[in-house]
């Protein structure tokens, strides 16, 4: 049985999945993404998921990383180890809160909250790149407790992943994780739409139901 709902592969051999409905703490890649907040101290949605089914060393981490920086911007990423998970590493990211934009950016420019979506993406990827990492999985970043549409949300997401995909050394799969069908069929609709409108380059995209 195939277990991905839709995979892209890119001219370079470099796979993007999506998979859902799903539970990132099951996930068997090298890395999972902790959507977290700045206090890194835990919280509720996929950050409590992923403490309640790493157990408490990942905690013990994250308060070792915030006693050195206080708290984690949001945009940026850091790394723990995956304590009982099947994921050797936990990358833990801080998603933007979102806010109905008074204005409409101007055309070809992300909002600033986009941009910090997109950058959490890039610096997961990139710091699971500088840890020699070949497999990640994020979960749907801002899209619950933070409020980010997952329309928006998933556009911002692929369009982050597929350029810092396509430059990594080591890093060869991401796959998003999506907790619900509907979050699932989201994602892969904005993949095909893009992969339709020539946004990414010499890929094959399966998708089965
Ligand atoms: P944020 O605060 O960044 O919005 P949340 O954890 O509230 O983070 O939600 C982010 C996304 O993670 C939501 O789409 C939510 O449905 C999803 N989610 C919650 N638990 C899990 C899980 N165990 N596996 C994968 N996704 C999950």
């Amino acid at each position: 049985m195939l277990d991905f709902v839709a995979r892209i592969t890119f001219g370079n051999g470099k796979t993007l999945e999506f998979h859902g409905p799903a539970d990132i703490t099951k996930e068997t890649t090298e890395a999972i993404v902790n959507a977290a907040n700045s206090s890194l101290l835990g919280g509720g949605g996929v950050d409590g998921a992923i403490h309640r089914a790493g157990g408490p060393s990942i905690l013990e981490e994250c308060k070792l990383i915030v006693a050195n920086i206080n708290r984690l911007p949001a945009g940026k990423a850091v790394l723990t180890t995956g304590g009982r998970l099947r994921a050797k590493y936990v990358i833990h990211t801080v998603g933007p809160i979102y806010k109905v934009e008074r204005r409409a950016p101007s055309p070809g420019h992300h909002s600033p909250q986009a941009e910090i979506l997109a950058s959490c993406y890039r610096e997961s990827i990139c710091l699971a790149d500088d840890h020699a990492i070949r497999s990640l999985a994020f979960p749907s970043i801002s899209t619950g407790a933070y409020g980010y549409p997952i329309h928006e949300a998933a556009e911002v997401a692929i369009k982050a992943v597929v350029p810092a995909l396509s430059v990594a050394i080591h890093v060869q799969l991401v796959r998003f994780v999506l907790f619900s069908a509907a979050d699932c069929d989201t994602y892969v609709r904005a993949a095909e739409r893009m992969s339709r409108d020539h946004q990414m380059k010499s890929v094959i995209f399966e998708r089965h139901s």
